[in-house]
């Protein structure tokens, strides 16, 4: 027992407690799309909160894809991808993106440079793939943004295993 009352158990490194320490992470969540060519039929999507910005100047992102999801394969035969961040009113395409519910009559795509991204998100993201790092039980896809477009508004937020709104604690001292 620690000072302040807390638990201290040292844990083993498994993939359940790794879940549930980096699931303490907050993120956005986002739907990451791909297709071989400009027809809704041919257009795969799937959940996705491992997505981080890399570089500014050249204009790179990141997606950690497990290699056991179809997308995968999807986005190693197209090498382009769409990273669509949702809004705070998206959770029912987030559940259907990652296979725990149906919600067909929700998903709109729009396209832009031949890559289908989420209508209503807030941030729509257009990406070449530039490079693909094996890590694991996922793949690391580096994408060049080559469109983006963004709204403001409020953004869905994944914590311990939960969608939650955020709260605004200061506002913008960076002047984003
Ligand atoms: P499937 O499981 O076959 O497809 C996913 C779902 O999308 C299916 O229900 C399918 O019907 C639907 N779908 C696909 N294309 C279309 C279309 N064109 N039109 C309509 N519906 C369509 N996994 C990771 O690898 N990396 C992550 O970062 C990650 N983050 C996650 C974050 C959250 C909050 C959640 C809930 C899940 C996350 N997952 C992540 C898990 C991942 O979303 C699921 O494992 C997903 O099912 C994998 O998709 P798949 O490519 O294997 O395809």
């Amino acid at each position: 027992m620690t000072t302040d009352g807390t638990v201290d158990t040292e844990l083993d490194v498994t993939p359940l407690h790794m879940r549930k320490a980096l699931g303490r992470f907050v993120s956005g969540v986002t739907i990451v799309t791909t297709a071989e060519r400009e027809d809704e039929s041919a257009v795969h999507g799937m959940t996705a909160n491992a997505f981080t910005s890399v570089s500014l100047d050249p204009p790179l992102v990141l997606v950690s894809i497990a290699n056991r999801a179809k997308m995968n394969e999807r986005i190693t035969e197209t090498g382009r991808y769409g990273v669509s961040i949702l809004a705070g009113d998206q959770e029912p395409l987030s559940l259907h993106f990652a296979g725990a519910a149906s919600e067909p009559d929700l998903v709109r795509f729009v396209w832009r440079k031949g890559v289908p991204l989420l209508e209503g998100a807030l941030v729509h993201l257009a990406c070449t793939v530039v490079d693909s790092h094996p890590a694991g039980d996922h793949t690391l896809h580096v994408g060049r943004v080559e469109e983006l477009r963004y709204d403001d508004g409020h953004p869905l937020v994944f914590y311990t295993g939960s969608f939650r709104s955020l709260e605004l604690v200061r506002d913008d001292p960076w002047g984003f």
